[in-house]
């Protein structure tokens, strides 16, 4: 027989119940009774859609972060959070959000850092250490959650971080060696090991994601030392292992003395065979056959042909689970409703996924012949998908096929454009601009939603979104910016807004997945070729340019970034679905060239995010993302400037690659390192112009003059200021222009002051 369980539910809710519930306890609308009621109707329900795994997960659920959760049961609180007056859990919230000094109770506490989950738009909050760090076990959140699943009748899995991983994620604060601190954290998942024995659990899950990374030896030592510790434990350990391959680890994750080990087997396939052999007789091996990162079904079909010899060599010892968590992708695809029904009938969410794991276990245990007919139904919808005229194109084939290298090309080289620019654009050193999006105030989003929902028509709309823009073109004319822009209003989402006027997306109503906290994000559903039907831009960047004689920057969201924000297609690699993308923007980006916009900036917010999880893919992977870039933004004539935002500020590692984009102008984040980020551009002798962002969007705060002129200031120390460019660090969208008006204002100041020498 073989064993089923999962490595993680989505904690949100099909309709985000969490996030409102969180909500609604930050703003004081709700006791702390009301919301861990929504905590524990969310865990029960889960639990009991799981129920028919042989291991279900535990300890999955948080309020807000697994890796917070994971520093609060090691004890490891950052000194500045302990110690408040109230309870843990506001301890707990105070460390994911911050406190500002305002609210009149207590004192300041500073958020904690929050970065990426691995090569996922998950964030976690980073664990904080210093050389004086200590731990202290702390399992009484597992241990409720165990009591509360045991009482329900469900056969709990424990699932925690691994104390290798836990360390690798953290940051030592005081610059101190992070990894001395594994004698002293040790003994705390000894004793949490002890615990949980201690109440009659069998297995636990050790995540050790880290495991498919690059390792530098003293990690891969640090997993010998540990894992030597745990020996004693009266309970299984299931080293658990996802998004990726396990490679030069392969021999160390399969020799670690645990009792069995998870594998990723959608990425890691071709390792099972070694795994096997290394793993010597007595281990559990468990397989992730269904993808926990996309929302495709499962050709289980196929899976089986692979999966049933396994099956008979292992035996007993085979489990089968999703790849990873399926934190990542959303809960229940029966939610929708107005999904395209063709489409729908493709997909697997995380609830979806987990019936196909029970189907596959039943074909295993008791032959395909038990589940004959859902097997047929879903080889059915499999089949459907692969040839579905829905997902093929053939015209949009043989264009991708038809690019050649002259198509990523500029007709001239910079210095050439940048000549001919400055002939045509007449603009004085230091030129002003934003990065695109102004307020996106309540009357804008209420016509948008009117709008959608068909109680406003379109010629009303129009003239709705045309006032805003006329709107935000005359209060840039009057604040005296250069590069002017028509301010967003009628988007709602950077890649949304233009997956929807293409062909090849789909959307759906509830596909939510978190990102952080509270926050969720909806990726499109890219099922298809990519194709344009029509311009997406031209109509509103026209209208925006017919109102003044200064430069209007049209504007789009780059192929790499709507790759990368989307939910792809597994059907082919993802460098061919960027290369579509990149045709469509290209389009579009010569519409706008015809239509007389002089300056075209292409967002790259995600570029960075895509790199993958081991710097030997790096290369591979910017080299077709740059070439996509290029597809997308080099059919222009040598007087159109094309601009490209990146809302980060790390361009060390891929300086090379941003040149080789060869925007002529590049906007990027760099208030908040006081312009030591343009280091890396220095170095590297960027050759083309840069807007070094002069104030952090992300905060209410009106930049002084000084302040900016200072930035300034530093930024020409590093880059010839004949190159730079004043902007703020990112769109505006979410601000007030109450805050807008005068930090633009002290912008345009700054830069005559700065022309002024
Ligand atoms: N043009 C977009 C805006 O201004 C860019 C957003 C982003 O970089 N995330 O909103
Ligand atoms: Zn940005």
């Amino acid at each position: 027989m073989v064993t089923t369980h999962n490595l993680g539910f989505p904690r949100i809710g099909a309709q985000r119940e969490l996030k409102f519930a969180l909500e609604a306890y930050w703003n004081g609308q709700a006791s702390q009774d009301d919301l861990a009621a929504v905590g524990a109707t969310l865990r029960h329900r889960h639990w009991q859609g799981q129920s028919f795994l042989d291991l279900v997960p535990v300890g999955d659920f948080s309020f807000y972060d697994q890796v917070l959760d994971m520093s609060f049961m090691l004890g490891n609180v950052p000194v500045r959070a302990q110690h408040q007056p109230d309870n843990t859990l506001d301890a707990y919230f105070r460390v994911a959000r911050g406190r500002s000094a305002n609210d009149s109770d207590c004192g300041c506490v500073h958020a904690a850092e929050m970065t990426k989950w691995f090569d996922t738009n998950y964030h976690y909050i980073v664990p904080e250490f210093s050389a004086a760090t200590g731990f202290a076990l702390d399992a009484s959140r597992l241990l409720d959650q165990l009591e509360e699943a045991r009482r329900l009748g469900v056969n709990g899995k424990p699932v925690i971080i691994g104390p290798v991983t836990y360390l690798w994620l953290g940051k030592a604060k005081d610059g101190s060696d992070k990894l001395a601190l594994l004698p002293r954290l040790l003994p705390a998942y000894v004793a949490l090991f002890e615990e949980l024995a201690r109440h009659g659990v069998e297995w636990v899950q050790v995540d050790e994601p880290i495991l498919v990374t690059e390792l530098a030896s003293q990690w891969r030592e640090a997993f010998v030392t540990a894992y030597d510790a745990f020996k004693g434990a009266q309970l299984k350990l299931l080293l658990t292992t996802y998004f990726g391959q396990l490679r030069e680890n392969l021999d160390l994750a399969c020799t670690l003395p645990v009792h069995g080990l998870h594998l990723d087997a959608t990425l890691a396939r071709d390792e099972i065979g070694q795994v096997i052999e290394r793993l010597g007789p007595d281990k559990v091996l468990s397989l992730g056959v269904i993808n926990g990162r996309n929302i495709w079904k499962t050709d289980l079909h196929a899976t089986l042909e692979w999966l049933e010899p396994l099956h008979r060599q292992l035996e007993e010892r085979l489990w089968i689970a999703p790849s990873c968590s399926l934190l990542h992708v959303p809960v229940d695809l029966e939610c929708e409703e107005e999904l395209d029904r063709d489409i729908r009938s493709w997909l697997a969410f995380a609830r979806q996924k987990l019936d196909e794991l029970q189907l596959l276990a039943q074909a295993l245990n008791k032959g395909r012949v038990a589940v004959q007919e859902a097997l047929v139904a879903n080889h059915a919808a499999v089949e459907r998908r692969r040839g579905s005229p829905r997902v093929h194109n053939q015209a949009v084939q043989a264009a991708v096929a038809a690019i050649d290298a002259s198509a990523g090309e500029r007709s001239e080289p910079y210095e050439q454009r940048a000549t001919r620019q400055a002939a045509l654009l007449q603009l004085p050193a230091y030129p002003t601009t934003t990065i695109g999006s102004f307020p996106q105030t309540a009357a804008i989003r209420q016509a948008r939603s009117r709008f959608r929902r068909g109680e406003l028509d379109e010629a009303s709309y129009k003239t709705h979104m045309q006032s805003e823009i006329a709107l935000c073109v005359r209060e840039q004319e009057a604040l005296g910016l250069d590069v002017l822009v028509h301010g967003e209003a009628e988007r709602n989402d950077m890649v949304e807004y233009f997956g929807e006027q293409l062909e090849g997306f789909a959307f759906s109503q509830f596909g939510w997945v978190q990102s952080y906290g509270s926050r969720c994000v909806k990726p499109p559903i890219l099922f298809g070729d990519i194709s344009r039907p029509r311009p997406m831009t031209v109509e509103w960047a026209s209208y925006a340019q017919s109102l003044t004689s200064k430069p209007m920057k049209g504007m789009l969201t780059g192929p790499v970034t709507m790759l990368n924000w989307s939910f792809v297609r597994d059907d082919q690699p993802r460098s061919s679905t960027c290369r579509q993308l990149a045709l469509a923007i290209r389009g579009e980006v010569l519409d706008l060239e015809r239509a007389g916009v002089r300056v075209i900036q292409i967002d790259e917010a995600a570029l960075r995010e895509g790199l993958p999880l081991r710097r030997s893919e790096w290369d591979a992977y910017l080299e077709w993302a740059v070439e996509a870039f290029r597809i997308a933004a080099n059919g222009v004539r040598g007087e159109t400037q094309i601009h490209t935002h990146m809302c980060y500020s790390e361009f060390n590692d891929i300086i090379g690659a941003i040149a080789k984009m060869d925007a002529d102008v590049i906007t990027i984040e760099t208030s908040r390192s006081d312009m030591q980020l343009l280091e890396a551009f220095e170095g590297f002798d960027y050759p083309n112009q840069i807007g070094p962002g002069v104030y952090d969007i992300h905060s209410p705060n009106v930049p002084g003059q000084d302040q900016i002129v200072q930035l300034m200031r530093k930024a020409a120390e590093r880059i010839p200021s004949g190159r730079l460019w004043i902007n703020p660090d990112c769109g505006l969208k979410t601000r007030r222009w109450e805050e807008v008006l005068p930090a633009l204002r002290n912008m345009v100041e700054a830069a005559k002051t700065l022309r002024a020498g």
